[in-house]
């Protein structure tokens, strides 16, 4: 068998780790006795019009539902998805630059896959996703690490343009940021986008953004994320509604080729390819009828706005550190001991969950997931109290 592959499957993620000890722990001890922050997965119930909306889609005839759609997704779902971000964005996105993707998981392994050769670099800014390094080491290139601007967590330009080489294909941003909550200012994107036209220039070939999405809609800061293809012209988006509309379950997002990226049209079906050899074709016929029904529904970020008052006041009041989140549903903690995973450890003993910062690539932090029924909160109070109490 291929060793990486089994390396993969037999040590889980952290996260991942971390979550099935608490379901085990909350079998053990009652749930309620046990405050699970180690996931991200959505507490807002998805929107009443996508249950609709897939009731509705039971009903059209079987060989029309359950049937392949074509590889790249149907038509009348990537011209819905198309004519949505056109009136958003005062783009001319049409259906041919789309490419439905089982999450935004497969839509980025697809462009990891259609840019990098072995050999490449892709540069990701920590700390990041942990699964960007898994993907762009299964192409065979390099996953070339730069830290954030320790003060904001903001893109730090010059480390990015130091890391930069004649090997460099893309850049992952990701605004609202998992797992810090940042947004990047427009002023920050538009002094990487100057940096890169610079760059580019130098070696004489594109340097491709890969602008990472899927918590575009969950931003309730005084900072709205930009659209990144208007201030980069050589961006790519990959996004999913498993965040917007509490669908990760579901599996169902894309890719954006903008016409105006350098070879776009090679572009776009080298990530057909990348489709094609990956087995990311057809994304389920099902979610594609439900999202162009429902594309223009509204997000709903009011319970996420309500747990960060909530937690952030608690943790204020018991003397935690963190960084103020802009968006998506995660806190950024300061962990009271230089070793995030002891920490997290203890944490363990009084039943908190939270998630070393290791696992994003840089020591010293934690990420807590804000995305749990307010009592969660609200009862973990004391636990939270008893850690700060062990560091006294
Ligand atoms: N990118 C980021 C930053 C994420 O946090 C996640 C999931 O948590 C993904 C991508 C993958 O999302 P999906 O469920 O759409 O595959």
């Amino acid at each position: 068998m291929n060793e990486k592959m089994y390396e993969l499957g037999a040590a889980p993620s952290a996260i991942r780790e971390l979550f099935a000890y608490g379901l085990a722990r909350k079998a053990e001890i009652g749930a309620e006795n046990v405050f699970d922050f180690s996931l991200g997965n959505p507490s807002v119930p998805a929107p009443d019009a996508i249950a609709q909306a897939m009731a509705r889609a039971t009903e059209l005839p079987p060989m029309q539902l359950h049937s392949y759609s074509p590889a790249q997704g149907h038509p009348f779902c990537r011209a819905a998805i198309a004519n949505n971000l056109n009136r958003r964005f005062g783009t001319a996105y049409s259906a041919d630059d789309l490419y439905l993707t089982m999450g935004a998981a497969a839509a980025l392994d697809a462009c990891f896959t259609a840019l990098a050769n072995p050999g490449d670099e892709i540069i990701v800014n920590a700390p990041y996703f942990p699964e960007y390094r898994v993907w762009i080491e299964n192409t065979g290139a390099t996953c070339i690490e730069v830290p954030t601007r320790p003060a904001d967590f903001q893109l730090d330009v010059p480390a990015l343009r130091a890391a930069i080489t004649a090997k460099t294909r893309a850049i992952v941003v990701n605004s609202p940021n998992n797992p810090v909550g940042t947004v990047y200012t427009r002023q920050n994107l538009e002094e990487l986008s100057t940096m890169l036209r610079e760059k580019q220039e130098e070696f004489g070939a594109p340097i491709y953004l890969i602008s990472d999405e899927p918590y575009r809609e969950l931003a309730y800061g005084d900072e709205q994320p930009s659209w990144v293809p208007a201030l980069y012209e050589n961006t790519l988006v990959c996004y999913s509604w498993s965040k917007s509309f509490s669908l990760p379950g579901e599996r169902i997002g894309y890719v954006l080729v903008p016409p105006a990226a350098a070879d776009a049209r090679r572009l776009y079906l080298a990530v057909c390819g990348a489709g094609r050899a990956l087995g990311y074709v057809c994304a389920p016929t099902v979610l594609q009828q439900t999202i162009a029904d429902c594309i223009d529904e509204p997000v709903n970020v009011e319970p996420y706005v309500r747990n960060r008052k909530l937690l952030t006041d608690m943790l204020d009041e018991l003397g935690y550190e963190y960084i103020e989140p802009a968006g998506a549903f995660y806190l950024w903690v300061k962990a009271l001991e230089p070793d995030a995973k002891a920490f997290s450890e203890k944490a363990k003993t009084h039943e908190l969950l939270i998630v070393a910062s290791d696992s994003f690539g840089v020591g010293g932090w934690v990420r807590i997931s804000y995305c749990v029924g307010e009592d969660v909160i609200r009862n973990s109070r004391d636990a939270f109290a008893a850690l700060k109490a062990d560091y006294a």
